[in-house]
């Protein structure tokens, strides 16, 4: 599979940025920079990018700013946003405005590189040996396109919340423990914790839910994970 992709990374401090742009380019992507929010969101708008990564201390509007508008005009872009250790709170936020992934400051460029090439993998894959289109219940899958609808209607996904249901659709009634999807998902032994798992489905549940506190098709496993709905 071609992992290659283009990269653009926005954070203000100089040297980091250089940095993180040289141990990417590196590792053979193509590698944009912004110094603020608001030049990134310029470049995204106006270039090819398939992956941001994100600081959260930007001069001007912050990382979490940037992150929502991203989500919003650009549901299928990658983003990994940057945290410092300090902020642990920070890196739950930024998840909850759409990130896939975050890096907590100081970190080694290798698993930054690590983290880029499972997220690209979960934008890019091609699905083997699975149909184009899979239809459950009110839900249309398009795996080719990777577009999501619920009753004709479309649903935008980030890439994350795009795989974690194409893992669901594709077993229903089984019960993945939160580590399992962790690994599947993300793709490597994570060294986070799995509230990243429950955030991502939190945003899912109220996008593909009818009553998103009342999950029909999301189900929770107590003290294990989540579960798809059997087909009724
Ligand atoms: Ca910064």
């Amino acid at each position: 599979m071609d992992l290659t992709g283009d990269i653009l990374i926005v954070e203000d401090e100089e040297s980091i940025r250089k940095f993180v742009k040289i141990n990417l380019e590196r590792a053979n992507f193509l590698v944009k920079e912004a110094g603020t929010g608001e030049e990134g969101l310029e470049i995204v708008r106006n270039s090819d990018i398939d992956l941001v990564v994100l600081d959260i201390m930007l001069p001007g509007m912050d990382g979490f700013e940037v992150c929502k508008i991203l989500r919003e005009q650009f549901p299928r872009i990658g983003i990994i946003m940057l945290t410092a250790k300090s902020q642990d709170v920070d890196r739950i936020i930024g998840l909850e405005h759409g990130a896939d992934d975050y890096m907590v400051k100081p970190f080694n460029p290798r698993e930054l590189v690590l983290r880029i090439e499972s997220l690209l993998r979960r934008i890019k894959e091609p699905i083997n040996g699975v149909p184009d289109i899979i239809n459950y219940g009110p839900f249309t899958m398009d795996t080719y396109s990777r577009k999501f609808y619920k009753n004709n209607n479309g649903i935008d996904l980030t890439p994350t919340e795009f795989s974690i249901i194409k893992l669901f659709i594709g077993n229903p009634g089984r019960a993945f423990h939160r580590d399992e999807i962790l690994n599947l998902i993300w793709g490597y032994d994570f060294m986070g914790d799995s509230k990243i798992v429950d955030v991502n489905i939190r945003r899912l549940r109220s996008k593909i839910e009818d009553e998103p506190s009342n999950p029909h098709y999301i189900e929770t496993v107590w003290g294990l994970g989540y579960r798809w709905v059997d087909k009724d």
